[in-house]
């Protein structure tokens, strides 16, 4: 009639828990610690791509200082000795002589004041007129001297794309009279970022500032020249810095840095493929990823057998406990765990200032009844009395115990004399109802029980007798019972 605690099982729980919070502490700081890694990784990479950015704008830029030198010289001499076709004739070889060891420029030209070419490094061009490029319709219509680094074109001397830088050459006059203009390939710069090492996927582009347009790229093909791309952060903004983005010409995400130019209106944008990037820090990751999952692995399996093997020994625990308090015969509570329960309800009582009553139980005649029947009918019986008690005494806090051979007493805490009274009426009566034979026991020849009820206040002055008297009054009481002719009860008087 007793059972477990609630809290039995209760460490085994706790391990479980425990188990469970030091995996996801596990799973939590090595997720932590690896994207931290990853970020870091991606820092390091942005800053190597700015970098590099930064070394190829100045490259380009060096290279168009030196178109804009060889420019300045050219018009210095035009101006000086004029554009007369004698004269141009005679320029031709110094022409492209000095485009001869110059990678970088693929033509030097001098147009005349009506677009069409003067002189060039280049044979055979001399039908061909630029009156409708940018380049010529900008020092036609601007006395500036400076230098004019025109949008990316086809060739007027040919049909791939070139880069165009050009000054404006004056007659003595000041008026205008004509252009000069060197081309670069954009294939220069495309071999020149290609030497550098990017893995398969990376890439180098350089963009116009002015329109957003590519004007190189590495790696180099044809069609990716000349389009304007929509989203570049880096034509605006700060000068320099880095960015992940995904590529509209072949869609692979990269990490990039880019530079732009003070002098001239470009952008360099150095990008190595994030997948390529990470490719260290993934392999990495996957094999602690693995590290991890096998620790967390064993450290769940180990905790739950352990957790598994506390709950088995904590319900045989508990068992025990539950047995170490109960009567094997009835299932009622045995004499140890009542004296400490008469213990306890006695100092409430007193605490509380509350009546206890206690009824002691004994069954009449039982030794003849054992006579009678035999041992194992006087057990049976037995349980079957204990039982009537059992529900006799049903509030909560009323407790019923096996005192020993086959008396039975009942604890009834906040119960007054007149209430213990009657609880042990209806226990008497209960068990008259049973109606088992009993030869032995007239006059009703059935089975009945004599009960001792004694009622204290364990508050009042007079009782600090203390909980043991108790037990000797109702004794008494039940001494009389079975004197005045058993069946009844008998209730101890407080003097
Ligand atoms: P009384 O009416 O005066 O109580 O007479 P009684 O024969 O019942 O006298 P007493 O209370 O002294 O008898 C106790 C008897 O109860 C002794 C024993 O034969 C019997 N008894 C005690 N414990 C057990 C038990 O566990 N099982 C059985 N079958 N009998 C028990
Ligand atoms: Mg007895
Ligand atoms: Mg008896």
């Amino acid at each position: 009639m007793l059972s477990p605690p609630r809290q039995a099982y209760s460490s085994s729980r706790g391990l479980k828990i425990f188990v469970v919070v030091i995996c996801f502490a596990i799973i939590g700081l090595e997720g932590w610690r690896d994207w931290t890694e990853r970020h870091q990784e991606l820092v390091r990479i942005e800053g190597e791509m700015t970098n590099l950015a930064k070394s190829l704008a100045q490259h380009a830029e060096d290279a168009f200082n030196l178109a804009d030198v060889i420019l300045v010289d050219i018009v210095d001499r035009l101006e000086y000795q004029g554009t007369a076709p004698d004269d141009m004739a005679a320029m031709q070889e110094f022409f492209s002589a000095r485009i001869q060891t110059l990678q970088a420029l693929k033509a030097l030209t001098v147009y005349g004041e009506d677009g069409f070419v003067l002189g060039s490094s280049l044979l055979g061009h001399s039908r061909v007129n630029v009156k409708d490029f940018a380049f010529f319709q900008h020092h036609a219509a601007s006395p500036d001297r400076k230098w004019f680094f025109g949008p990316i074109v086809r060739d007027p001397l040919g049909s791939d794309w070139v880069l165009t830088m050009s000054r404006r050459l004056n007659k003595t006059d000041g008026s205008f009279g004509g252009v000069v203009q060197v081309s670069i390939p954009p294939r220069y710069f495309a071999n020149f970022f290609g030497r550098i090492d990017l893995g398969s996927q990376g890439a180098v582009v350089m963009f116009s500032t002015a329109d957003g347009t590519i004007l190189s790229r590495y790696p180099y093909f044809e069609r990716a020249v000349g389009i304007r791309t929509t989203t570049a952060e880096w034509l605006a903004g700060p000068p320099s810095g880095s960015r992940s983005y995904t590529s509209p010409i072949d869609g692979v995400s990269r990490l990039a840095g880019y530079q732009r130019n003070h002098v001239y209106p470009i952008v360099v944008v150095s990008a190595v493929s994030q997948q390529e990037a990470l490719r260290n820090w993934t392999l990495e990751f996957r094999i602690r990823l693995l590290g991890v999952a096998v620790l967390v692995a064993i450290i769940g399996l180990l905790g739950w057998r352990l957790a598994r093997e506390l709950l088995r020994r904590e319900q045989v625990e508990a068992e025990l406990a539950v047995l170490a308090a109960t009567d094997g015969l009835t299932g009622l509570a045995n004499r140890r765990t009542f004296d400490r329960r008469l213990e306890t309800e006695w100092l409430r009582a007193a605490r509380e200032g509350t009546p206890l009553s206690l009824l002691l139980i004994d069954v009449d005649q039982f030794k003849s009844y054992n006579d009678l029947y035999g041992h194992q009918q006087g057990d049976e019986c037995l349980r079957r009395v204990a039982k009537v008690i059992a529900d006799g005494a049903g509030r909560p806090g009323d407790f019923v115990a096996r005192y020993g051979g086959e008396e039975i007493v009942v604890l009834l805490p906040d119960t007054d004399e007149k209430g213990a009274a009657q609880v042990a009426e209806e226990i008497r009566a209960g068990v008259e109802e049973l109606a088992l034979r009993h030869e032995a026991n007239p006059p009703s020849y059935t089975l009945t029980i004599s009960i001792g009820s004694v009622t204290q206040w364990p508050a009042a002055e007079r009782s600090h007798a203390g909980p043991s008297k108790l037990i000797d009054w109702a004794d008494r009481a039940l001494y009389r019972a079975k004197q005045d002719g058993r069946n009844r009860v008998s209730i101890a008087s407080a003097a």
